[in-house]
């Protein structure tokens, strides 16, 4: 089950940031998630499963979140020149980490899920848990990822039409 609900946060972040590709805005939103599959690739880190939870302090810990989220901004800055945009980046890259904080652990999906590590200790973990019923976690995912779009979707038909009236 992958984490969807972040797509939303990135479509819907095209009401803030016009200027930006959508696919720049989603990248960021699952940065944390990719960071992941790339540790996963080379076996640093684990995907959960219903026994065991995952093993993954670098990509989703706390204080990685704010690493990545950094780093990502600061990134952006230096490309981009442009303070607003990487302030913008910066803020999805850690609204992974902060939803993930919410949502976790997300026992619904992994029955072992203990929640995002603060550090680098994996048995220290924080999190709201609210994936821990099935019926919020599925209309998180999807709600998020439906909201998203739909706010994506209007914010275009408004661009166009200011584009035509220009
Ligand atoms: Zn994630």
């Amino acid at each position: 089950m992958p984490a969807i609900a972040h797509i939303g946060v990135g479509l819907a972040s095209k009401r803030i940031t016009p200027k930006i590709n959508v696919g720049w805005l989603i990248l960021a939103s699952e940065f944390i998630e990719v960071i992941f599959m790339i540790l996963w690739a080379v076996g640093v880190e684990t995907i959960p499963t219903d026994q065991t939870g995952s093993y993954s302090p670098f990509s989703h810990s706390v204080v990685m979140g704010v690493f990545w989220s950094v780093l990502a901004g600061c990134f952006v800055l230096w490309m981009s020149k442009n303070r607003k945009t990487a302030l913008l980046i910066g803020f999805l890259v850690f609204s992974h980490t902060f939803l993930d904080v919410i949502a976790s652990p997300k026992t619904a999906f992994y029955a072992a899920d203990t929640g995002i590590p603060i550090f680098f200790d994996v048995a220290q973990t924080i999190g709201l848990g609210l994936w821990r019923y099935e019926v919020v976690a599925y209309i998180g995912e999807y709600g998020f990822v439906l909201i998203g779009l739909l706010i994506y979707l209007l914010e275009r038909k408004r661009l166009k039409r200011m584009d035509l009236t220009s």
